[in-house]
């Protein structure tokens, strides 16, 4: 019984663990430093999809508003100026 009970509570902390474990690679994740592909700053936290501007990489939030969502909405009203070859 005493044994069953150390396997319930070492399963509880290691589950726990586990679950602080993903929280610290996910603040990570989010203050680590990237560089925007379009204009070449560093930036934290999530990077946004760049397309159509460039087909790789990831965009700091200023590129994303300012070129990049201009960019999309050109693209879908047939303006393909800023389409990729
Ligand atoms: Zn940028």
């Amino acid at each position: 019984m005493l044994f069953l009970s150390l396997v319930a509570i070492e399963n509880i902390v290691i589950g726990v663990m586990n679950s602080y474990a993903n929280l610290l690679l996910g603040v990570k994740n989010m203050t680590e430093a990237k560089i925007c592909c379009i204009c070449g700053e560093k930036f934290i936290g999530w990077g946004n999809n760049p397309y159509p501007i460039k087909k790789e990489g990831e965009c700091c939030k200023p590129c994303d508003d300012n070129v990049v969502v201009p960019a999309r909405i050109n693209y879908i009203y047939g303006d393909k100026k800023n389409e990729l070859n």
